[in-house]
């Protein structure tokens, strides 16, 4: 099948490029390199079956020479995780706005199918444990700029059941907390590539707050089986799907668990949420996907244990460290 992955050379997006490539499929990418990075593909770049296009999926023109392609769309591209929103909130909203609306705009006129991720994010900051996918979604006010992302991800969900409404196949992923090789070593989104970072450079690990936070990490190989699932299976249309493992970890556990795995003399030290990003920070202090829906109509189930994913990424970590010494 000949598929188009946007943000294919981004972390989740380039683990699903090779599992594509794996699978025999014709794979086309489109990225900025905003986050992604051409690390991330350059091994196949090579590749008879592999075609790589470093442009914004806000070109309407390139994404629609691309969408006419193929058969099947993944859409990853996006502005991704809370930090970098937080961080860019305008190109944010624009980019996880507008280029969804663009990717289903082409995806109606060519008549393609498309899997949307999304994020756990969305549900905000619900407490309830665990979350299934039909569950309401609890926001901060909008001057908290981190609720911006939940939002997009939101009206992108949204969107997507307007198509299928206009029964256009479409199928949503909602990431909890994906983990594994390639994450961006400054931790820029992830708890899991910091704490290995610091611990592998010596440097303190740094919990914020109490460290009785939990989030539920989810091994990368499992977060792309269930992408593929849910894009290739009838019963994955025009649905909604949490993506993830559901065995939940405090981060202070998290930590304690990478010093051990990595041998690391650091230490564990505490920071306040004012202190780690600013006043007016809102925290999610539980998320736990319900994952019977994912198991009932897709048969999926994460696999991947923490310690062994955890000793697959510190492995990379520790390889790519040598290679290539982040710049920090
Ligand atoms: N966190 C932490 N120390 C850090 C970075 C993150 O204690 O240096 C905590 C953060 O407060 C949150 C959890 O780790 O409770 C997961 O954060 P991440 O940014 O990985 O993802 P998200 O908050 O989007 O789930």
């Amino acid at each position: 099948m000949k598929v188009l992955v946007t943000g294919g050379a981004g972390y989740i997006g380039s683990h699903l490029v090779d599992r594509l490539l794996a699978d025999g499929h014709e794979v086309f990418v489109i990225d900025n390199l905003f986050t992604g990075k051409i690390a991330n593909v350059e091994h196949n770049l090579g590749h008879e079956r592999f075609h790589f296009v470093n442009d914004s999926i806000l070109h309407t023109a390139t994404m629609e020479e691309l969408v006419r392609q193929v058969q099947l769309i993944y859409h990853l591209a996006a502005v991704v995780g809370v930090k970098h929103v937080v961080d860019n909130p305008l190109q944010g909203i624009l980019t996880n706005v507008r280029g969804t609306e663009i990717v289903l705009e082409l995806a109606y006129k060519y008549w393609r199918k498309v899997v949307i991720a999304s994020s756990s994010e969305v549900y905000g900051k619900s407490e309830k444990a665990p979350l299934a996918e039909d569950d309401d979604s609890i926001l901060g006010p909008t001057a908290v700029g981190r609720w911006s992302y939940a939002l997009a991800k939101a009206i992108d969900e949204h969107l997507a059941f307007i198509y299928h409404d206009r029964g256009l196949p479409i199928s949503i992923i909602r990431y909890f907390n994906s983990y594994g090789p390639r994450l961006d070593p400054r931790g820029y989104g992830s708890v899991v590539a910091k704490f290995i970072s610091q611990a592998l450079e010596g440097k303190p690990l740094t919990v914020f707050s109490d460290g009785q936070q939990t989030r539920c990490f989810t091994y990368v190989d499992d977060t792309v089986e269930g992408s593929i699932l849910a894009a290739t299976l009838k019963e994955g249309e025009g649905q909604s799907f949490n993506i993830g493992n559901n065995r939940e970890t405090t981060i202070l556990e998290l930590a304690r668990k990478i010093k051990e795995l990595t041998d690391s003399p650091s230490e564990i030290v505490h920071l306040s949420y004012t202190e780690a990003y600013g006043s007016g920070f809102e925290e999610t202090r539980r998320r736990v996907p319900d994952v019977s829906k994912a198991e009932r109509l897709l048969g999926f189930r994460a696999r991947i244990t923490l310690e062994e994913g955890l000793q697959r990424t510190i492995a990379w970590f520790k390889g790519d460290y040598t290679a290539n010494p982040p710049e920090v």
